[in-house]
């Protein structure tokens, strides 16, 4: 529920709602805005009866937030959420970030091989697991802290902001230490504990829609972090199981301009893990753009027959410079850019499509 207070409500009677709020047993949480204050009521599951708030005074309006996630939702936020990863790397606004990089860090020279040819190419951050999820307990599981340690050289070597997972919540207070947003994977879109952890961090945090999650599963998940505080959450769709075996997953492209209804939270696209395809990575990436993505992740390999995970959906560094390349021509079609890091510093307000 949403108090909406007069423009002319005094601080005291704000203070009141405030109060009255708590002693209904919810939490308030007060947004000043430019015209007027609003008051989030939080913590309720379902609809709260607003008549004692409704009566006091300095009260405009009660509205009540009809979807299951509320901080969430476009009703109780209208405007894009920008989010902030790296100095001029925002999500939300005009321009369209590009994360690129191998699906695992290996070692120093294929991460930082990778990393210069992605910041070549275009792309504003790395993305690269030391802590991967696989299907497999005898898969490579990543190098762990000291793979790390090599993300922080490559963005040492190519200022590159850097993304990489977090399994568990400790394993987010280490990955917090050295990268600029916490990725939290498919596999653990509904890991509770952990989406509760990272809401408690003052890191960004990229979270991927569940493999058999619907949208509203997706949007309550991005509740728990921003329950806990944190709302710089970028909500990234990279395909969900279907019957049809031709292709890893099933790319929702449609997922996109619905959350974009839905929320005020950036969305990106990943049609590396979207498609599972080198070949249609391409494709699906265009029309990604195409469809109002505020950016996109995608895997790149230097050598991706050689890759420990994920070399059969890595793209070969000449074709992602090629499809970065495209998608600038695709977002200036569509009145949006293609991020670069100065070019986007405090300038992207704008609306985006949706
Ligand atoms: C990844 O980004 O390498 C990854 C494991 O992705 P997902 O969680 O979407 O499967
Ligand atoms: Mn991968």
């Amino acid at each position: 529920m949403l108090v909406v207070m007069h423009p002319s409500a005094t601080p005291d009677q704000i203070e009141r709602v405030v109060q009255t709020i708590e002693e209904m047993g919810y939490d308030a949480r007060p947004m000043p805005g430019g015209q007027r204050t609003t008051v989030g009521l939080v913590g309720n599951d379902g609809r709260v009866d607003g008549s004692r708030i409704e009566a006091l005074p300095g009260v405009a309006e009660i509205i009540h937030v009809s979807k299951p996630y509320k901080q969430v939702s476009r009703e109780w936020h209208a405007e894009n959420t920008l989010v902030t990863i790296a100095p001029g790397v925002v999500f939300g606004g005009s321009a369209v970030h590009v994360i690129a990089g191998p699906c695992s860090v290996e070692s120093e020279v294929q991460i930082v091989s990778a990393a210069r040819a992605v910041k070549a190419a275009g792309a504003t951050a790395l993305r690269g697991g030391a802590f991967k999820p696989r299907s497999s307990p005898y898969a490579f599981q990543g190098l762990g802290k000291p793979g790390l340690q090599l993300l922080a050289q490559a963005r040492k070597e190519t200022g590159l902001a850097i993304i990489t997972e977090a399994l568990d919540e400790e394993g987010a207070h280490l990955v917090a230490e050295v990268a600029d947003c916490i990725q939290v994977g498919a596999r653990n879109m509904q890991n509770y504990s952990l989406l509760r952890a990272v809401g408690r961090m003052k890191k960004p945090v990229l979270l991927k829609r569940g493999m058999a999650a619907t949208i509203t599963d997706l949007l309550l998940s991005a509740e728990y972090i921003l329950a806990e505080g944190n709302d710089q959450v970028i909500l990234c769709e990279r395909g969900i199981r279907s019957f049809d075996q031709t292709a890893r997953n099933l790319f929702d492209l449609t997922a996109i301009p619905i959350v974009q209804r839905l929320s005020h939270l950036p969305i990106i696209a990943d049609p590396s893990h979207g498609t599972g395809l080198r070949d249609k990575v391409t494709p699906m990436a265009r029309a990604a753009i195409a469809a109002g993505a505020d950016g996109l992740m995608v895997e790149v390999h230097p050598n991706p027959d050689r890759a420990l995970s994920d070399g059969a959906q890595s793209l070969y560094p000449d074709q992602f410079a090629s499809l970065v390349g495209e998608l600038r021509t695709i977002a200036t079609a569509i009145g949006r850019s293609v991020g670069a890091p100065q070019a986007s510093r405090g300038g992207t307000a704008a609306v985006r499509g949706g």
